[in-house]
């Protein structure tokens, strides 16, 4: 699909439909692919971050995040179909997780949140399986025993919410190791779950 390049970063000009349809794809093909929800202050972030920047332009798929961003497309002549909000991409692929029989990790967030979250998606999406919570307050140290914990749950998808760039910084280096599917990066996503 096409993309937009917006301050040097490339973004997915995808619609909503065609997000799900992208990650449902990549959670078949089953090598492990990286997602990047791209607001306004991602993209100017990486403006200032090579490292940000080469990530999220080594990313599967970068999906318009926040009206800044389709906002900037449009200005820049390419026509952004809508907002793909990382929150709402997100209960999109949670919402049809039970029926594909996807498995999902939530992982970060202050300690409780992650589990909060979990009970809350199991009353909205019955069936669903979270197969591992961990919150993103670790050391260094504790690293591989976070790895380590997300590889033995054998998760499809992985959702990530350590913040923008740590979030995105942290799959990039671990994304083969870790061997998931599909990993997010989605802010504060498990926050607003947890309610
Ligand atoms: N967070 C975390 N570990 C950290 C720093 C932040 O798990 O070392 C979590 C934080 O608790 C929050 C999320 O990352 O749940 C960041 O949310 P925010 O809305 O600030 O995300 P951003 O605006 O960076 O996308």
């Amino acid at each position: 699909q096409k993309k937009v390049a917006i301050l040097d970063i490339n973004v997915d000009s995808v619609k909503m439909t065609e997000a799900i349809d992208i990650v449902e794809n990549l959670m078949a093909a089953q090598k492990p692919a990286f997602i990047a929800t791209a607001n306004a202050e991602m993209i100017m972030m990486a403006d200032q971050d090579e490292s940000l920047k080469y990530i999220l332009n080594h990313a599967d798929l970068v999906v318009p995040d926040g009206a800044g961003t389709v906002w900037a497309a449009r200005h820049l002549g390419v026509a952004m179909p809508e907002r793909v909000a990382g929150y709402d991409l997100t209960q999109h692929l949670l919402a049809r997780a039970p029926q594909t029989n996807r498995r999902v990790f939530f992982f970060g967030s202050a300690p409780g949140v992650a589990d909060k979250a979990k009970i809350k998606a199991e009353a909205e999406y019955p069936g669903i399986q979270i197969v591992g919570v961990r919150d993103g307050y670790f050391k260094k140290e504790q690293e591989q025993e976070i790895i380590d914990q997300i590889k033995n749950a054998h998760p499809d998808l992985l959702l990530a919410a350590l913040g923008v760039p740590k979030q995105e910084k942290w799959l990039y280096e671990h994304l083969q190791e870790l061997n998931v599917p599909v990993s997010i990066g989605v802010g504060g996503t498990l926050d607003v779950m947890a309610g």
